[in-house]
């Protein structure tokens, strides 16, 4: 933990930390170190990880990079991090992170943009997003895990981008009580490590039934680091032939080639499968996560928490004004008025209604594709990381980086990024397994034998 405490310190240049808790992490290893010695160990004891700001943390920083939860330090802990700290998981700190999660390069965050430990000669590059404080703390050995959420691909794209482990795991299998919420129906906890089975070891931790969550289901945790076991023998692999878009650039197509060799030679049977209304998932997510997102920012009055700005001799109305106008960034700000603009009158069944139905579409066309194989695997993002400021003035090009996750996020499959190789400019790029509902174990597996 002292090596790490360092190590946090030594990674400013990152910027992956918004708030580190030394003093506690020092306190907890003291308290993981007793629990060793009494023989109460288990794969997270005395293991120092960082944990993305959006994870209710009790007496500590706690805003999801946003301005306007200044100074909110929660009352509670987040089920996620209660059930780390009960397993002897020590805290450094909070990390970095696109405001309310929305973004794939960490450049909206209020705290500015974190780097990525990897350069593509001597240019920075992005981490990715939302979760890139937490790929650049993995990467950079400023952690040796950290929570990370994923709504859209918040898990899969950063950790392709940094050349570590990521999963999103099935909608459900994670609480949600104490995570500040971007778009409910999407938004699931996850993990990022430096392989698949710290990742399974982690995922494991912070797993499980909790009655503080109604969507969170409730079904025995596997053992998901048993399931590493590298025999993939007669498993049926999807190759869904609709991710092959025109334009795939060539190396992302060679190392999805690569990674169906790699399963190949280990005894897999690779199908190709058909997933049709892929095309309607990027259009389908910016409708739904927008809308679901207009309504869980509106509690953000300047009232209850965080940020108030009071206009000399203002209204009510004025102060809220005021508030958000100051509170909320740019990217939240365009996430908030295309989600009120779908489910406003007149237009809702238009936009929100027609979304929801091609949502069904999508999952059903998973459903029929998991009848055939075991899982699916896909390149996890359309490039490499890219340089600062390429994509921020074209909200649209950014929203494109997360075509190859969306899908699985609408449909709340399980899903995990794996390092498989590097581009010509010495970037990690990284391959998706998608399993079906409930199934981590196969998406382990599978992850294993690519890594
Ligand atoms: N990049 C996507 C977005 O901006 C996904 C974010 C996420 O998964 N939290 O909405």
């Amino acid at each position: 933990t002292e090596a790490h405490v360092k190590a946090v310190e030594a990674s400013t240049p990152l910027n992956a930390y918004v708030a580190v808790t030394a003093d506690q992490a020092i306190t907890m290893a003291d308290a993981a170190d007793a629990k060793i010695k009494a023989g109460n160990i288990n794969g997270m004891t005395g293991i120092p990880v960082g944990i993305k700001d959006l994870f209710a943390t009790k007496g500590v920083h706690t805003q999801a990079c946003s301005h306007i939860l200044d100074g909110f330090k929660p009352e509670y802990e987040s089920t996620v991090t209660q059930k780390l700290w009960d397993d002897g998981a020590i805290m450094l700190g909070k990390l970095n992170m696109d405001e309310f999660a929305m973004g794939s390069s960490n450049e909206t965050s209020y705290y500015g943009p974190v780097k990525n430990p990897w350069r593509r000669g001597t240019t920075d590059t992005v981490p990715g997003g939302s979760s890139g404080g937490s790929v650049a703390a993995v990467a950079g050995f400023a952690a040796m895990g950290a929570t990370a959420s994923d709504t859209g691909g918040s898990i899969r794209q950063p950790a392709s981008f940094t050349g570590t482990f990521g999963i999103k795991p099935t909608y459900g299998r994670c609480s949600r009580y104490g995570m500040v919420a971007f778009a409910s129906s999407l938004d699931q906890a996850g993990v990022i490590t430096r392989d698949v089975r710290d990742g399974a070891i982690m995922l494991a931790s912070i797993s499980g039934f909790d009655p503080k969550d109604s969507t969170s289901v409730d079904l025995a945790v596997p053992n998901f680091e048993a399931a590493i076991t590298g025999d993939i023998r007669g498993m049926k692999i999807g190759i869904p032939a609709e991710y092959r878009q025109d334009g795939m650039p060539s190396e992302i197509e060679a190392l999805w080639q690569k990674g169906i060799g790699w399963l190949k030679d280990a005894g897999a049977e690779i199908v190709d499968i058909s997933l049709p209304h892929t095309k309607y998932a990027l259009a389908t997510y910016y409708i739904v996560a927008p809308a679901e997102a207009s309504s869980n920012l509106a509690r953000y009055d300047g009232v209850r928490y965080g940020l108030r700005v009071t206009p000399e001799n203002g209204s009510l109305d004025a102060m809220y004004d005021a508030t958000r106008a100051a509170g909320f960034g740019d990217e939240v700000k365009r996430r908030i008025m295309i989600g009120t603009y779908v489910l406003s009158a007149g237009y809702y069944d238009a936009y929100y209604l027609k979304a929801q139905k091609v949502r069904q579409l999508i999952s059903n066309d998973f459903k029929s594709a998991f009848e055939k194989v075991d899982a699916i695997l896909t390149p996890t993002a359309p490039s490499a990381a890219f340089a600062p400021g390429e994509k921020t003035d074209d909200p649209l090009s950014m929203y494109l980086n997360d075509v190859f996750t969306v899908p699985a996020s609408l449909a709340g499959l399980p899903g995990s990024s794996v390092p498989a190789g590097l581009d010509a400019n010495g970037l990690p790029l990284g391959l998706q397994i998608l399993g079906k509902p409930w199934d981590e174990e196969t998406v382990f597996k599978v992850s294993g034998v690519i890594e």
